[in-house]
């Protein structure tokens, strides 16, 4: 069974008998995260990256002088 990245049409060759519905697999090709929306048949879907901010998050460090 052989599925396209729905980003970049690489063909993935994933057996379905090695993915779950809801787990996540990525794209060799363009580093996408797919995640498995159906099984059988084998369909992917894009995660979307929202939410997942990992770019340069500075964190800001009070340093309060109490007491
Ligand atoms: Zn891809």
């Amino acid at each position: 069974m052989s599925v396209v990245c729905p980003e970049c049409d690489n063909p993935l060759d994933i057996d379905a008998d090695d993915v779950d519905e809801g787990e996540v697999i990525q794209c060799d090709e363009c580093g996408s995260d797919l995640e498995v929306v159906s099984s059988d048949p084998l369909e992917l879907a894009p995660v979307d990256a929202e939410g997942y901010d990992d770019e340069d998050d500075a964190v800001v460090v009070d340093d309060e002088d109490d007491e």
